[in-house]
């Protein structure tokens, strides 16, 4: 049974609303898109992202951080 201060050190995970992958959150960016109108944050995996997907609504422009 993992210890509490063992789930802190785990690194944060999100999943990427394109592929539906989790993946750690330094490789993931978060694009604004409209979800029924209003803004919503829509989190993807930068692969996802610099193959082109972008969000429902998604009027920004995304530029790839260096890494
Ligand atoms: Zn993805």
């Amino acid at each position: 049974m993992p210890s509490e201060k063992a789930k802190e050190n785990k690194a944060l995970v999100a999943v990427c609303v394109a592929c539906e992958k989790s993946f750690s959150t330094e490789v993931m960016v978060s694009l604004t898109g409209r979800d029924n109108g209003r803004p919503r944050q829509y989190p993807v995996c930068v692969a996802c992202a610099d193959k082109g997907w972008r969000p429902p609504g998604f009027t920004g422009v995304y530029r790839s951080r260096p890494t």
